[in-house]
């Protein structure tokens, strides 16, 4: 009776045991895929949603396991924000969109801005700006080059250090938005003090516009008050996850002219967006 009292206090259940391991597994696999050289980027386009002309893009990580194929994001980058392995991918990101851009620009290729995604752990990192500003010296680039896309909720959080990163990388000329925007609770004060040059809709809130908007009235209204905000407070509104004509459209009746998502472009290879950026050579 006793040795069953005790059981009952077991954190671990053996299927807690095995989601363990399988975490550990997956965090140890990543770090040997850094090392092989697994992780590369996609890119997707951020267009002018009238005509579909490219204006930015935006870097994804992908992870191309040997044995187990791609490994999306969504289930890596969590982990590697939990285990701290982001802050040994987040430079080789970086690195690796700084230095396409670079490639780019040796060839001539008509570069544009080009975002990369920076966790919540990375931009809590002390020498964070000296080491993006690191980067961009070492290729050779233009802080316009590069932007930044912070989550609101990591934006949000430790909110006074925020905002002296955030700008520090301003007045070094780097871009910041926010992404996933609504997803959060921001204070529309703290919004005001944040140097940010662009929010995004976050894809939610644009995946319920693929029927008629009608039907999720709250959605629209989300949707159509971030457009509002952002006209009042004088930042560019991207929308993301934009699938089909009607979500397009919408967007466009409402005053929303930037975005992406799978009806202009999925996330593709360097050589392909090349293609989307230097149509002459098509
Ligand atoms: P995110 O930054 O919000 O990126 C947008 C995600 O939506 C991407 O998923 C993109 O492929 C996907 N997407 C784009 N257009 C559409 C569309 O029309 N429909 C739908 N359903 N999805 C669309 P992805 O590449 O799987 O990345 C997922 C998340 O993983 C990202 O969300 C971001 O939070 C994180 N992530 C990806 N790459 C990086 C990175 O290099 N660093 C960091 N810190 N996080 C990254
Ligand atoms: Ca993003
Ligand atoms: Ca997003
Ligand atoms: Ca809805």
């Amino acid at each position: 009776a006793k040795a069953e009292g005790r059981r009952c206090y077991h954190f671990y259940t053996p299927e807690m045991d095995a989601a363990l391991q399988e975490r550990m597994e997956l965090d140890q696999s990543m770090r040997q895929a850094l090392e092989r050289g697994e992780f590369h980027l996609v890119y997707q386009p951020r267009v002018d949603l009238a005509s579909g002309r490219v204006l930015s893009l935006e870097a994804l990580v992908r992870w191309h396991h040997p044995q187990w194929g791609m490994i999306s994001p969504g289930r890596f980058i969590p982990l590697a924000e939990e285990t701290g392995f982001i802050l040994s991918l987040g430079p080789e990101v970086l690195r690796q969109a700084c230095e396409q851009i670079r490639a780019w620009k040796a060839r001539g290729v008509p570069t544009v801005t080009v975002a990369v995604n920076l966790s919540a752990r990375e931009l809590r990192e002390p020498d964070v700006v000296d080491r993006i500003l690191g980067v961009l010296a070492d290729t050779g680039l233009e802080a316009s080059d590069l932007e930044i896309e912070i989550t609101e909720s990591a934006a949000m959080s430790s909110i006074e250090q925020t905002i002296r990163t955030l700008t520090e990388l301003n007045t070094q000329g780097v871009r910041i938005s926010i992404d996933d925007f609504g997803t959060a609770y921001s204070s529309l004060n703290y919004l005001k003090r944040l140097p940010v040059h662009a929010i995004k809709i976050d894809q939610s809130f644009v995946s319920e516009m693929k029927d008629d908007p009608a039907n999720h009235p709250e959605d629209a209204a989300i949707i159509r008050a971030i457009i509002g905000l952002g006209e009042t407070l004088g930042l560019k509104v991207i929308a993301e996850g934009i699938e089909n004509t009607l979500q397009r459209d919408f967007l466009l009746d409402h005053g929303c002219v930037q975005g992406q998502g799978y009806l202009y472009s999925r996330p593709v290879p360097a050589e392909d967006v090349e293609r989307l950026l230097n149509p002459a050579q098509a």
